[in-house]
């Protein structure tokens, strides 16, 4: 057995173990490889870093409990769950994570304190509300999202 560091077109990252190499490629490709955050079956091998000491919490699944798993997901589900991962995927091409500090950077943003970019990172539910209240552009994403791995 061998094991792959694999993610998703959400940008989810995972480990599968496969008999070989040529198992994961022929699992791969008939769709049987999908991520068990979101059941996407876009998968592919993530880039190896052999050098970079694994971080601990890598594999603790992202901070939401809301997870659904399991042989009974309805395919149109699982294909409408995959289409809003690349949605996500590609909303959050070019943006810029900010972590807590996202309701005062995108408030900045929103008055012209700022320069006007796409970001991305956490609030509150109250912190949203508000936001949305004086007219700020902001959207609750489906997926969790993990900081990237600079932002320490
Ligand atoms: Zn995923």
């Amino acid at each position: 057995m061998i094991v792959f560091d694999l993610s998703c077109a959400g940008g989810h990252q995972f480990e599968g173990w496969f008999a070989s190499s040529g198992d994961f490629e022929g699992q791969q490709s008939r769709g049987l490889v999908v991520c068990p955050q979101c059941g996407s079956a876009q998968v592919v091998k993530a880039p190896m870093a052999p050098a970079v000491p694994r971080k601990g919490n890598q594999l603790e699944p992202a901070k939401s409990s809301q997870v659904v798993a399991g042989g009974a997901i309805p395919p149109e589900a699982q294909a409408v769950f995959a289409k809003l991962a690349e949605l996500q995927a590609e909303t959050l091409k070019g943006s810029r994570f900010v972590g807590s500090s996202f309701a005062e950077q995108s408030r900045a943003i929103h008055y012209g304190e700022q320069p006007a970019e796409v970001i991305h990172g956490q609030a509150t539910l109250e912190e949203a509300r508000d936001l949305l209240e004086e007219g700020v552009a902001v959207l609750p994403l489906p997926f969790p999202v993990s900081p990237p791995e600079d932002l320490n």
